[in-house]
């Protein structure tokens, strides 16, 4: 059998340029998808002939036309679902600047003429990534942006030899991301503390008759500098979140020996678009972390993932992800969203079937959806019930010291000052209640 018989070619006109050109990939009847990770990365494809065997499917996932450049999912250039949001899209790509084009100009550069490897696949999807990025925020189609990040990791992956490159993250780099997170966390909660403070201030200057502003009120001048000094910490915070973003993408690294020659290498050559695209996604970890945001978004603002499938789907995908880059309190406030909203909608389906079992309307197919549809939920929890053990385990591990610190020093006094002082010292919330649980603290 030829090569070219196992692809799929057909003709489709670019939603850019409207120039007709070729989408091409694997068809799908000669290959079986036969192991996936846990963020549904295939890592191994069965192919029905051996001759196919070097072939790899998601390689095409992306299209990219030869004339104007414009890249999107090959699915999606196939037939194109005709949504607001690929308007969008299509509009941002048109009103493109120069500089922009460039970009995408030079990443063509990686793409062969003939079969797709490994550089063109990188440099495909990072095209599509551009183009999806175009679009004003609320015009983006984050669910496309996601899945694209979380391809690109993929591919990144790939490439370490299936490892996680996250795992070469330096010691202190991520010590760097919790502590921005603790300090997140602490800041919010002190900002409460002085917003209670200024209105106690308020009320009580009202019950001594002092007017509420003005030199004789004691309180007035101490709240209005508690207020800025809160503001001061939310600047300095946020300048510390982008420092430590910037260290993240690799700006802060020695750069490399400059030389004549164009860099061959495709870290070189994906470094040289850097200049022009600061924020490009190089390696797995970041493209994790943009892929759980965009999902994140989709979660919170977009209504189509209020359905209990889908947004069950999508907490698990954000909660695999961030488990994969170690962000592992994030995932646990994921974890809380899965049992919450689970098990609403459960309490809701069970009362919907029964309901209709009483007034003898449910008709079998109805009902059968609904028992569909709790076994999602079902399945969702225990996955999210597994995830947190695993998780658990992780943090008292690594908050062990803290923990047998603070222990030692509270031995005498009863479990909740133990528990605020194991708060307070800075191990999460959900290892406090399992040591509870296992009465290691009582
Ligand atoms: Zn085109």
């Amino acid at each position: 059998m030829s090569l070219e018989k196992a692809f799929i070619r057909k003709e489709r006109k670019c939603p850019a340029c409207g120039g007709h050109h070729a989408i091409r990939y694997p068809d799908p009847k000669f290959y079986t998808a036969v192991a996936r990770e846990s963020d549904l990365h295939v890592t191994t494809y069965r192919w029905s002939q051996a001759v196919l065997e070097g072939i790899v499917p998601h390689y095409y996932a992306v299209w990219q036309c030869p004339e104007c450049l414009f890249a999107d999912f090959t699915e999606k250039i196939e037939s194109p679902e005709g949504s607001f949001k690929e308007e969008y899209l299509v509009d941002a790509f048109k009103n493109i600047s120069g500089e922009k084009l460039k970009i995408l100009n030079k990443l063509r550069e990686l793409v062969p003429q003939g079969e797709t490897d490994y550089k063109g696949a990188v440099a495909l999807h990072l095209a599509a990534l551009w183009v999806a990025s175009l679009p004003d925020t609320e015009r983006i189609d984050h669910y496309r942006l996601g899945r694209l990040a979380l391809r690109l990791a993929w591919l990144f992956r790939e490439r370490a030899g299936g490892r996680e490159t996250e795992h070469s993250e330096s010691g202190p780099l991520s010590r760097l991301h919790e502590s921005t997170a603790l300090l997140e966390n602490r800041i919010a909660t002190l900002t409460e503390a002085v917003i209670e403070a200024r209105a106690a201030a308020v009320d009580r200057s009202a019950e001594l008759g002092i007017p509420a502003e003005g030199g004789e009120n004691p309180y007035a001048p101490v709240v209005a500098s508690l207020s800025d000094k809160l503001e001061e910490l939310d600047i300095l915070l946020i300048m510390f979140q982008s420092a430590v973003a910037q260290d993240d993408r690799g700006d802060f690294s020695l750069p490399p020996q400059p030389s004549e020659e164009p860099p061959t290498d495709l870290d070189g050559f994906l470094k040289s678009i850097k200049q022009l695209w600061p924020e490009i996604p190089l390696r797995e970890g970041l493209c994790l972390r943009m892929a759980v945001d965009a999902f994140e978004y989709c979660f919170n603002h977009e209504t189509s993932f209020q359905s209990i499938e889908k947004s069950m789907v999508i907490l698990g995908l954000i909660i695999e992800m961030l488990m994969r880059i170690n962000q592992y309190e994030r995932a646990l406030r994921f974890i809380a969203e899965i049992y919450k909203s689970g098990l609403e909608n459960k309490q809701e389906l069970q009362r919907r079937i029964g309901d209709s079992r009483r007034s003898r309307s449910l008709r079998t197919h109805d009902e059968q959806m609904l028992y569909r549809k709790i076994a999602t939920i079902n399945m969702a929890i225990r996955q999210a019930g597994k995830n947190k053990r695993r998780i658990i385990e992780v943090l008292l591990e690594k908050h062990k010291q803290v923990i047998e610190k603070v222990l030692a020093e509270k031995k005498r006094d009863d479990v909740h000052v133990k528990a605020r002082a194991l708060l307070q010292a800075g191990v999460p919330d959900a290892v406090v209640q399992e040591l509870k649980t296992r009465k290691k603290i009582s």
